[in-house]
Formats: C-alpha cells, sequence, structure tokens
C-alpha cells in the first residue's frame, strides 16, 4: 500500500508553488495547496498535512498569524518558508513554535532534507510522559544517554557538567530544531534568567571543547548567527 506523506504548500506565488509541487511530487509526496491564509485555515483543519510549508507574505494576512493559531491546538510540523531572512524573523518564527525556518532562494536538496526531518521529528517526539526522553540519542560518535544523563563521544564519557547536559540534551531532544537562546536560556536556567546569551555562548564553548574535534567546526551542535543552536541529525 502507498501511504505518501501530505505536504500542504502555502504560498501566494503561483510559480513557486508549482515549483514546490513539482519538486514534492517527484519525490512521492502527496502535495495540496493554499494561495491564502483563508484557504491555509481551512486545508490544515479539514486534510490533516504532516508537514506544512508556509509563506509568512500572504495576501489576506501574515502568515505568522496562522502559525500561532495552529500552534494553540496543534503540534503538526511547520516549516516557515520566507524572503524575509532577518535574524529577528526567524527568531520570532522559531519562538512561536515553528518547527524550521528556511530563507529563499534555497536549494532543493535542502527543502528536501528539512521536510524529511520535520516529518521524522514530529513522528519520534513525544514518545514518553510529560516529555521525559529515555534511551539514547545518536549522531555519529554522539551519544546523549538519556537514563545516565551522560554524554559520550567515541564511546568515552565527555565530562560534561550538569548544565552542559542540560544544554546538549534538550538541544537532542528537538533534534531537527533550531532552539533559540531565549528558549534555551529559559528552559536551562528558568524564567528569572535575564535574556543574556553571554553565558549560553561560554557553556557552548565548553562543550565544543569537549564534544567536538575542531570546536570551530562543530559536526554536532551547529550555530544559526542570531537564531540558536541545532543538533545534527541522529543516525
Ligand atoms: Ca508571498
Amino acid at each position: 500500500m502507498d501511504i505518501r506523506d501530505r505536504v500542504l504548500i502555502v504560498e501566494d506565488d503561483k510559480s513557486i508553488r508549482n515549483f514546490f509541487r513539482t519538486v514534492l511530487e517527484a519525490n512521492n509526496y502527496d502535495v495540496i495547496m493554499a494561495s491564502t491564509g483563508a484557504e491555509a485555515y481551512s486545508m490544515v483543519t479539514s486534510q490533516c498535512p504532516d508537514v506544512v510549508l508556509l509563506d509568512l507574505g500572504l495576501p489576506d494576512m501574515d502568515g505568522m498569524k496562522i502559525l500561532k493559531s495552529v500552534r494553540e491546538w496543534s503540534a503538526m510540523p511547520i516549516i516557515v518558508v520566507s524572503a524575509r531572512g532577518h535574524e529577528r524573523d526567524k527568531v520570532e518564527a522559531l519562538d512561536a513554535g515553528a518547527d524550521d525556518y528556511i530563507t529563499k532562494p534555497f536549494g532543493t536538496s535542502e527543502l528536501l532534507a528539512r521536510i524529511r526531518t520535520a516529518i521524522r521529528h514530529a513522528r519520534t517526539a513525544y514518545l514518553s510522559p510529560e516529555g521525559m526522553q529515555t534511551g539514547l540519542f545518536r549522531s555519529g560518535g554522539l551519544t546523549i544517554d538519556y537514563d545516565k544523563h551522560r554524554v559520550y563521544i567515541d564511546g568515552r564519557d565527555a565530562g560534561l557538567t550538569q548544565n552542559e547536559y542540560k544544554l546538549v540534551s534538550l538541544l537532542g531532544k528537538y533534534a531537527g530544531k533550531v532552539l533559540t537562546y531565549d528558549y534555551i536560556i529559559k528552559e536551562i536556567w528558568g524564567p528569572n534568567m535575564k535574556n543574556d546569551n553571554r553565558i549560553l555562548r561560554v557553556n557552548m564553548a565548553n562543550i565544543r571543547r569537549k564534544i567536538e574535534k575542531n570546536p570551530a567546526k562543530p559536526e554536532y551542535i551547529f550555530t544559526e548567527v542570531g537564531v540558536g543552536y541545532r543538533i545534527a541529525d541522529p543516525d
């Protein structure tokens, strides 16, 4: 039986919409399309897409409004596709619950990879009650052992401090997703921590010294400049 993942493309530009459709159908996705915010709303509720590609500049409303309202009732993967490349816009979209953010123009292989990651993450997330992660996360030589609260590199204990472990395990829990600086700070140091990225940068520098072969060219934890961090995809 052929069960295809269904992608909803929300995009008012006809040529971009058709380009997406061609690429996605060629890669065995079932494609549905909306060209306005109102159409997007009705398709999100009636068609149950597996992933939504959401343009922000729509004729009848800002795509951010759709993102925020869908997030009130659904965790369906939403990838914002936008010409707005400002860090501020990315942070706003990610903090509002977007799973990912792609800036136009981008390559088709990048688009397909982001879609696969978003769908896989949606299927593997929330496996255990109360968001507690158990078991192992593996990506190349990196292993996060959620039961032992340890991180290993090529089989040896990386010797992370408690906060460093929390940071890596948080990124692993949301593999494939960019976590914003603000979100990470609040998750690790609590809501009263002032929004100061310095402490986060210091912790990340220490983590990279412990887990990366070359901290200047990380293989495991990537920086999205001005936005946040993303961990490498699991094996
Ligand atoms: Ca547009």
